[in-house]
């Protein structure tokens, strides 16, 4: 059951050091899809709302009214939608926060990026094809479904999310499909390229093995499939093991891109305890 709120902020741009706009919009608090591998819970500010990551979204109803008046201040040439929450979950079909932003934004002549997994984007294509929208990087994978039961019970399906890219791209929309994480061992990307004709290019990033939750992870894929037990706990431990791991991975990916004379971008995670994410990572 998710508990759905209205909620008024103080304001919707705000700084951000990722590389895909100099303020991120975040129409909602909270994101219903409540993927176990979500870095966003983690967040400082976001750990301090009372209530379970995944069961909660605070909509944050003046947003639009903010924006009119932020862009007037901030002058932003170019924004990201989507860095804490999914702009395109469930409530904005009844709350239509993202759609009156994209209105703005296209209205104002600002350019953004969005991030998204919801296969609901591709109901805004009239909005996005107006010239303003840079790029969506859409997060895709391929696991069984029983894993993906595991790690990401209530997100759209896979084929529901392929769909929608494609449908996208066959209208000049500039979709990046972004194959995220890898889950060493049980991810598939085998022949990848061939689902997405259209796309330049597919974007890779590994499992993020710094993740503060990443015991939990851990514990899920190998309750079903414990053999890999052994070899998650070398990855956790054994920097040349994870290296050797991740290069033979870049290798596949590379081998598949050949294959298909497709561009790619892969971003690895380095072995250690910080924790870095980023999108459109440079190109190896
Ligand atoms: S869709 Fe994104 S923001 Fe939402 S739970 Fe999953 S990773 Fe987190």
């Amino acid at each position: 059951m998710i508990e759905y709120k209205e909620v008024k902020i103080s304001r919707i741009l705000n700084p951000t050091s990722i590389d895909l706009g100099e303020y991120v919009i975040n129409p909602f608090m909270g994101c219903e899809y409540s993927c176990l591998y979500c870095y966003v819970k983690s967040n400082k500010v976001i750990s301090k709302r009372p209530g379970e990551w995944g069961t909660y979204v605070d909509i944050r109803i003046n947003a639009p009214e903010l924006l009119e008046k932020e862009i007037a201040s901030k002058k932003p040439k170019c924004v990201l939608l989507g860095s804490t929450t999914d702009c395109f979950q469930p409530a904005e079909k009844k709350y239509e926060v993202t759609k009156k932003i994209l209105e703005i934004l296209n209205k104002r002549k600002v350019y953004y990026h969005i991030l998204t997994r919801s296969p609901a984007i591709a109901e805004y294509a009239d909005l996005l094809k107006q010239g303003f929208c840079k790029k969506i990087y859409f997060t895709i994978n391929n696991v069984s479904a029983e894993l993906k039961n595991k790690l990401e019970l209530k997100s759209p399906s896979y084929e529901s999310r392929f769909e929608a890219i494609n449908k996208m791209l066959d209208e000049n929309i500039g979709v990046v499909p972004y194959f995220s994480p890898i889950i060493p061992w049980l991810s598939d990307f085998k022949d990848i390229f061939s689902l997405f004709p259209k796309s330049d290019s597919i974007e890779f990033e590994g499992l993020n093995m710094n993740l503060i939750n990443i015991n939990d992870l851990i514990s899920e894929i190998t309750s079903i499939r414990p053999d890999l037990q052994a070899k998650y706990e070398r990855l956790l431990k054994d920097k040349a093991f994870y290296d050797a791991f991740w290069q033979a991975v870049k290798k596949d990916i590379i081998r598949e891109a050949i294959k298909a004379k497709r561009n790619y971008n892969i971003y690895i995670h380095n072995f250690g305890k910080y924790f870095t994410n980023i999108y459109a990572p440079p190109k190896i």
